[in-house]
């Protein structure tokens, strides 16, 4: 299938490519996830398998697991999510740069799984946003790669450049308001 974001003009000298801003910057992120593992139970164990040598999530660039929050885009919560680990998870995930992302990894992550329990957050998304879910318990590693085409997918087709713009100027407002709170 021809890709529609690239256009290649071979009478062009010095083989020019034309595409859009959108298409290479999300072409970069999508193809350079960093995760976080948040390996709260036991789907954390079916997490750790995806980066062994027999799923090898290295494949699509994606064994580097980051275990500080700077320098990771993609949070992927594997496991049940207790009040206790809630508001832990909540901090990791704001110390996060922008773009971020999260995969609810298995029932427990996505729903509170069959803890119907006091102390059992009813799915993460309750406190984070959550791009991708994955079903079972637990799910398999193939799941989780699934999962992650599937979140490549969703990259792909950000609008990047809009969000970039957005983003700059809800800084520059917030600076602006730092600003005359300081001043009164
Ligand atoms: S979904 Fe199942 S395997 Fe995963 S953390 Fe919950 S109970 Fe464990």
């Amino acid at each position: 299938m021809q890709n529609k974001n690239v256009a290649y003009d071979s009478k062009v000298e010095g083989e020019v490519i034309v595409t859009q801003a959108d298409a290479v910057i999300n072409w970069i992120r999508k193809h350079s996830v960093w995760p976080m593992p948040m390996g709260l139970a036991c789907c954390a164990i079916e997490l750790m398998a995806a980066g062994g040598s027999r799923f090898d999530i290295s494949r699509f660039g994606m064994e580097v697991m980051r275990f500080s929050p700077r320098q990771a885009d993609c949070m992927i919560v594997a496991g049940t999510v207790t009040y206790k680990m809630a508001e832990v998870i909540r901090r990791i995930y704001e110390q996060m740069a922008e773009p971020k992302w999260v995969v609810a990894m298995g029932a427990c992550a996505s729903t509170g799984g069959m803890y119907r329990s006091y102390a059992t957050l009813q799915g993460v998304d309750r406190i984070i946003p959550v791009d991708v879910y994955i079903s079972g318990c637990p799910p398999r590693p193939e799941a989780l790669l699934d999962a992650m085409i599937k979140l490549q997918d969703k990259i792909g087709r950000e609008r990047s450049v809009k969000n970039l713009t957005a983003r700059k100027a809800e800084t520059a407002e917030e600076l602006e308001l730092a600003g005359a709170g300081k001043e009164s």
